[in-house]
């Protein structure tokens, strides 16, 4: 590898930095893709590949990234908790959701954080221009997703953030990281946010004639002026962005979140500017959306 960690014309070779994702399942992955684009728009002598690691073998993954020297793994569904348990050190943010989305490795030492929020609301702001601050936010779900994001947003200025959950145990934990402006609430306050976030899996097998059967809030409480954003990425438009549209609010799909999260984590890994345009491209050629 050339000093200045640019790739050679024989890539990948043995001198060729190597980076990863690590869940389970895992081949319908697009973090390698997005990764690798961002090393390709670069020029720089890495790669990024998948790895297949089943429920409980998270620690032992993350031992085999140290020996084998794996610069940077990020970590999806059902690892987020365990790796947060088996890192070195946790950033602050990952230690108040005790989950980890990417693990860095430094000197030996690995380092887990997680970018999920950051990554929402950096794709919340390329997209529309939100700004959280002073703004009332209602998220539907309160899973690992749902929690970063509610984090964020309190962490950003909102005003209020709204949990809405089908389990009310998860939504006091989730409404809890919003400190003074979390509370529970119901679909009753969809109508008065002026952002809602679908953080729930639900609209992700959405075909087209089955909306009414994917959407947890009525339609007709979504207006103009409101920011709706889904996480769920595939597919690239759900119901709920569809009813958004129709009713003259800005939907907002997931893709987003998973280009911002990725670039955030390669910008951990690399140290550099991450080209966050290069990664939306590759993923939209992948996923058919040449919008
Ligand atoms: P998770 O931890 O399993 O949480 C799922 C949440 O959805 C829980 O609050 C659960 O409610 C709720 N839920 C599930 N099925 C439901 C149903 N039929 N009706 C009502 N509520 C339901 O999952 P997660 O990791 O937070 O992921 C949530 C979604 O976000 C997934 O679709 C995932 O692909 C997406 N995501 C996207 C990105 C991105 O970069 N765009 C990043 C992370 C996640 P209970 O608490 O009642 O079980």
């Amino acid at each position: 590898m050339p000093d200045d960690g640019r790739r050679s014309p024989t890539w990948p070779s043995g001198a060729s930095r190597v980076v990863g994702v690590i869940g389970d399942p895992i081949s319908h992955s697009l973090s390698p893709l997005l990764h690798n684009a961002a090393f390709d728009a670069l020029g720089l002598d890495w790669v990024s590949v998948a790895f297949t690691v089943p429920a409980g073998a998270a620690a032992a993954a993350l031992t085999g990234m140290r020996a084998l020297g794996l610069a940077g793994l990020s970590v999806t569904m059902p690892h987020k908790e365990d790796a947060f348990d088996a890192v070195d050190h946790a950033s602050a943010v990952a230690r108040r959701l005790r989950a980890v989305n990417c693990v860095t490795l430094r000197d030996g030492a690995l380092t887990g954080d997680s970018t999920d929020g950051a990554g929402f609301l950096g794709a919340l702001q390329r997209a529309t221009g939100f700004e959280a601050d002073g703004r009332r936010c209602l998220v539907l779900g309160a899973g690992g997703a749902a929690r970063a994001v509610v984090l964020a947003l309190a962490e950003a200025g909102a005003a209020e953030v709204v949990v809405v959950n089908r389990t009310p145990a998860r939504a006091e934990v989730a409404a809890a990281l919003a400190g003074a402006m979390g509370r529970v609430g119901s679909t009753s306050d969809v109508a008065g946010a002026d952002l809602v976030v679908q953080a729930t899996p639900v609209g992700m097998a959405a075909r087209a004639g089955s909306d009414g059967e994917a959407l947890l809030l009525d339609p007709d409480a979504l207006h103009p002026g409101q920011v709706v954003a889904d996480l769920v990425y595939l597919p690239l438009e759900t119901p709920i962005l569809r009813a958004a549209a129709a009713r003259g609010a800005t939907p907002v799909g997931g893709l987003g979140m998973l280009v911002h999260q990725a670039a955030l984590a390669l910008e951990l890994w690399t140290g550099r500017a991450v080209p966050v345009e290069a990664m939306w491209a590759a993923a939209r050629a992948r996923l058919g959306d040449r919008r």
